[in-house]
């Protein structure tokens, strides 16, 4: 692709509505400086659970109509982050919602977490070469929360990091390129404990409880954190993101909840380990700026 600005940012998620929850700050934040913001979503969330009764009729076990509808949810959201590069990996519904571990779900024909890796890498690794982004951004090995869509997700992401950046990999077309940075979503333990102090605090009588810190995927021991991003100026953004995934999400002030109708923050500071390429600060310090240290990214456009 021709005529990309110099700095790109990658993501790679399971369902929709995971970008927004995990980095919609980032990518608003991203967005609004210029930087060329990909998101590649690796199924349409088929199985997910319908909040609102009147489209109860969408799910999975009903109409089976969901995984469109939430590409209207996932175009409606990045609308509301100035995102405007957003994909499925191998196009809409060529991989299907596993829903979560331990079903029968996770089996049936086409469902994500039995794609073939290289196969699934290889649509992720076109998208690299094509749009080559120096930052990637994904889960940890175990998708945040035990997920198969999120775990695989990482597989796939990791995978075709390697592969993209492989001379030798010729199932794709175009010219080698690596990645620079790659980090994990991350949210540090502290941060989580404190969030969840003032939810308990202030909780919304909206919501049917309240979930735990260790419901929050990614939480990890602060000292593993190494970047922040502070969205906070993109926090209405952030939060009507979430709210486009309507079928998903149901938002409160500060808080929201997923189907299990149990309150959470919303963070609008977002977290990262960086796990591959060189932090741009001094040793011990978290950055500030994911493309921080990343070689020809000139400065940020105010
Ligand atoms: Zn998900």
């Amino acid at each position: 692709m021709k005529d990309l600005p110099p700095r790109r940012l990658l993501l790679v998620h399971a369902h929709p509505d995971d970008e927004s929850i995990n980095n919609g700050a980032t990518m608003a934040t991203y967005a609004a400086r210029g930087v060329h913001v990909t998101l590649v979503t690796c199924t349409l969330g088929e199985e997910g659970e319908v909040i609102p009764s009147d489209l109860a009729h969408l799910a999975a076990d009903r109409d089976d109509t969901l995984g469109a509808h939430r590409i209207g949810e996932l175009a409606a959201a990045m609308r509301e982050l100035g995102v405007t590069d957003h994909r499925f990996l191998g196009g809409p519904g060529r991989y299907r919602d596993s829903g979560m571990m331990g079903t029968g779900q996770n089996h049936r024909p086409g469902a994500f977490w039995g794609a073939d890796l290289d196969e699934a890498a290889g649509h992720l690794v076109e998208v690299i070469r094509s749009v080559r982004p120096q930052v990637l951004v994904t889960y940890d090995p175990e998708g945040g929360y035990g997920h198969p869509d999120h775990i695989q997700a990482h597989r796939v992401a990791m995978r075709a990091a390697d592969l993209a950046a492989d001379p030798a990999y010729d199932a794709v077309p175009g010219d080698p390129h690596t990645i620079v940075k790659i980090y994990w979503n991350r949210v540090p333990r502290t941060v989580a404990e404190e969030a969840f102090a003032r939810l308990r605090e202030n909780a919304p009588d909206s919501f049917g409880g309240t979930a735990a810190v260790d419901d929050v995927p990614g939480v990890v021991d602060d000292e593993r954190v190494t970047a922040e991003i502070d969205g906070s100026a993109h926090a209405a953004a952030k939060t009507a993101a979430m709210r486009a995934h309507a079928t998903q999400i149901a938002v409160d002030g500060p808080f929201f909840a997923l189907s299990n109708d149990l309150g959470q923050p919303v963070f609008t500071t977002e977290y990262y380990e960086l796990v591959r390429g060189t932090a741009g600060g001094d040793d011990g310090v978290r950055e500030h700026d994911l493309f921080a240290g990343v070689p020809g990214a000139p400065g940020e456009r105010a």
